[in-house]
């Protein structure tokens, strides 16, 4: 690494901590005012402004309100002479939306909007990234390459960063990135501060099912004279748990939760149909394909041995969210660098949760970490979860994620110097 590495984390840092202030009330400004989807009009409004006057290349989506700023650095390629076409482009996303809880936080900056909540933390995610816009607009000459930072809505089921990648966010900057990398803030876990991630599968892949078992209605005294959906639905939300545990490897595990069960309208009335829905969550491609076979052939089956009929939707979601295992411990290293040792804690498994990310992971190598924000003096195995309507993620947080974004595409600019 260039020999001004150490100076480059203490500025990285202590600019960070002099942007604090304008961070943290972009994030309160954010925090106040959530917007939930693929549209956030308002939140990209604050982007805009927020990079306005930069030095970034910003183009906005068609079919999303998301933000595509590239920085072009002028650093020399330690090379010289080198093709310009050839200068390595860094990724870093920061996802803009909301959710549908009510907050109950109790904040000063709390949500005015009715029914919608920064719960996920997703507003420390923007206010970071436009945090590091900065740190890196000033470090323009030091890039040895493009950075484009990837603003992203709709990634709480929307899809966000599908829409993005279909829109071209990868070619933002004329080359495909060398490396992307994300963070994501957690409300417990860990203690604040604490950086958490591993090579390999990070974040779990998620499918949905969606089912339709076909009867016959009738009186409810006469089963016989009648087709009934309801016993054929009980069994199959009893064998999807067998299937689990019979079909799949107990060291490559599976989830599936039927979140959804419906049938009927009263109870002496055998209904013409039942349907559930389920999410299906797994942790290797193997088991993803395998699901996919397996699930259907089961449901249908299970039907049909009852005489009755089923449609079955089995809709792929999420991929498998996939560290590369070079990024991943460049990604650490460059948390200890800039941390300290000790921040950095690699974890056991992955976590159960899903993210659109995967989509960039897959296309391009890279890195996603988790950056607890528990606030200080509290508990964070106590603490609410993500998506907890009294979800806490603390802003002193906000300099430390700022300079690791800003650090990671700094460093592995010039590890790709030729
Ligand atoms: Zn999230």
């Amino acid at each position: 690494m260039p020999a001004s590495s150490a100076d480059l984390t203490v500025s990285l840092l202590d600019d960070a901590r002099a942007l604090a202030g304008d961070i943290a009330d972009l994030r309160h400004r954010l925090h106040r005012e959530p917007e939930i989807g693929l549209e956030l009009p308002r939140t990209q409004e604050k982007v805009l402004a927020a990079l306005d006057g930069l030095g970034y290349e910003v183009s906005t989506g068609v079919d999303t309100t998301s933000v595509t700023a590239v920085l072009r650095g002028t650093g020399a390629d330690a090379g010289g002479g080198g093709d310009a076409g050839e200068r390595p482009v860094v990724l870093l996303r920061g996802d803009m939306d909301a959710l549908p809880v009510q907050e109950k936080t109790g904040v000063h900056y709390a949500s005015r909007t009715e029914g919608a909540m920064h719960a996920c933390g997703h507003d420390l995610h923007t206010s970071m990234l436009v945090g590091a816009a900065n740190l890196l607009a000033a470090r323009r000459d030091q890039l040895a390459g493009d950075v484009v930072l990837m603003f992203q809505p709709g990634e709480e089921g929307f899809d966000g960063a599908g829409v993005m990648l279909r829109e071209g966010v990868l070619d933002a900057a004329g080359r495909r990135p060398a490396a992307a990398y994300g963070l994501h803030v957690m409300s417990s876990m860990a203690a604040g501060g604490t950086v958490m991630s591993r090579p390999g599968a990070v974040m779990s892949s998620s499918d949905g099912l969606f089912v339709t078992v076909h009867g016959a209605g009738g009186h409810g005294s006469a089963p016989f004279a009648a087709k009934d959906p309801v016993t054929v639905a009980a069994e199959m939300v009893m064998a999807l748990q067998s299937m689990v545990t019979r079909q799949f490897d107990v060291f490559d595990p599976v989830v599936v939760t039927v979140g959804m069960l419906q049938a009927g309208t009263k109870r002496n009335v055998i209904p013409e149909t039942a349907r559930l829905e389920a999410t299906i969550r797994s942790f290797s491609p193997e088991a993803k394909a395998r699901l996919k076979a397996s699930v259907p052939r089961l449901l249908e089956s299970i039907a049909a041995a009852h005489g009755l009929a089923a449609t079955v939707d089995y809709c792929e979601e999420y991929p498998l969210t996939v560290n590369d295992g070079a990024e991943s411990a460049f990604a650490r290293r460059a948390v200890d660098e800039l941390l300290g040792a000790g921040r950095y804690r690699e974890l056991a498994n992955p976590l159960a949760g899903s993210e659109d990310f995967s989509r960039v992971l897959a296309e391009v190598p890279g890195a996603f970490l988790f950056l607890s924000a528990v606030p200080d003096g509290t508990d964070h195995a106590e603490a609410a979860y993500n998506h907890s309507p009294y979800a806490l993620f603390d802003d002193a947080v906000l300099p430390e994620g700022t300079a690791l974004y800003a650090r990671l595409a700094l460093e592995r600019l010039a590890a790709t110097r030729p």
